[in-house]
């Protein structure tokens, strides 16, 4: 049987860390080293390895994801796999997902456990995530399935995979609709297909995104939250450079009513969207009264994020700026998200 065609493209993190001189992991490991590590990834695929970046994925931009995105786009390969860190997989998962429609399967994977340690996860999951690229039920749903995400032997959608945990082993969920899919033996178990319909909306909103970095400002509410840096950034020429802003509001869509005054000018200096900081999930729209709850903040012109988690709702509102989207535009496109 013929194998796919896999091309394999690798930009750091602790996948591709080795020790230093005083046993500190750096960034070290190409793409051709990675798949050397894995002998087996021979007989399921013809790899094309190549090394993007060697950077800890804490420090990618925009820009580097975009510049990806165009790389898988000209692909001309079966399947393609992205390995990175997984402090960010979240956010550029979905980033590309928003920007690319392929009819193969393109997958993100990453590593928890540095090759130094027992029991690494690196090789496990680039395996699993070629595995996957391989798989004819995913193969023949590339397009349904969008990006994916492989970790632990699990396959998640880009729009709702969370980094939940900073460092153990099964650190990454979907918790909002499950896994797609899980590996098992060596087959993969097809579990579920994920609704695409706003990703669809959302793209064909967008068209081409070509601009330039748009910086969107994330501010997480908290418990009497005195909204001091809100107040510096309206205050500020340029509001800082700050294009847009993303609050991460509690339970269904409220932040502290002390705020009602500097969420109006946010909301009429940027476009500010709200996005539940319980880590996504539907909000509320017309429940609680009072002027900083769902129905106070829609009205006071805050954009309502829908089911994103708000670091997924931030990478939304930096493609649909960079888009060149006015503020209704990109207040429809949040709708469609629920
Ligand atoms: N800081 C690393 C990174 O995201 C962590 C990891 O890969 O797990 O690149």
């Amino acid at each position: 049987m013929s194998r796919p065609r896999i091309h394999i493209l690798a930009l750091g993190g602790t996948i591709a860390t080795r020790p230093d001189a005083s046993g500190v992991m750096q960034m070290g490991a190409g793409a051709d080293d990675l798949v050397k590590a894995v002998p087996l990834l021979g007989t399921l695929a013809e790899i094309e390895a190549e090394t993007v970046s060697r950077v800890g994925s804490h420090s990618l931009s925009f820009d580097q994801i975009h510049a990806l995105a165009a790389r898988i786009a000209a692909s001309t390969a079966e399947g393609v796999i992205v390995t990175q860190g997984t402090d960010t997989l979240e956010e550029t998962a979905f980033l590309l997902d928003l920007l690319l429609e392929r009819d193969v399967p393109v997958i993100v994977t990453a590593a928890m456990r540095n090759p130094s340690l027992t029991s690494p996860d690196g090789p496990g999951n680039l395996l699993a995530a070629v595995r996957v690229a391989c798989d004819p039920w995913i193969r023949d749903h590339a397009r349904s399935l969008g990006v994916m995400a492989v970790m632990l032997d699990e396959v998640y959608a880009a729009a709702d995979v969370i980094k939940a945990h900073p460092t153990r082993l099964n650190a990454f969920a979907s918790p909002q609709t499950g896994p797609l899919a899980a590996l098992v033996e060596d087959r993969v178990v097809p579990l579920s297909l994920p609704v695409r319909d706003a990703v669809a909306a959302t793209r064909k909103r967008l068209g081409k995104v070509d601009g330039t970095a748009q910086p969107v400002a994330l501010l997480w509410m908290g418990l009497d939250e005195p909204g001091r840096l809100i107040d510096a950034m309206l205050g500020a020429s340029d509001h800082l450079g700050y294009r847009g802003a993303v609050v991460a509001a509690m339970g269904g869509g409220h932040i502290p009513e002390r705020l009602a005054e500097v969420a109006g000018r946010l909301a009429s200096a940027m476009p500010a969207v709200v996005s539940p900081r319980a880590g996504g999930g539907p909000m509320l729209r017309q429940t609680y009264g009072g002027p900083t709850s769902e129905i106070g903040l829609r009205k006071a012109g805050l954009i309502w994020g829908g089911r994103l988690h708000p670091l997924k709702a931030r990478v939304l509102l930096e493609t649909c700026l960079r888009a060149g989207l006015p503020r209704a535009a990109i207040a429809e496109l949040f709708d469609a998200w629920g």
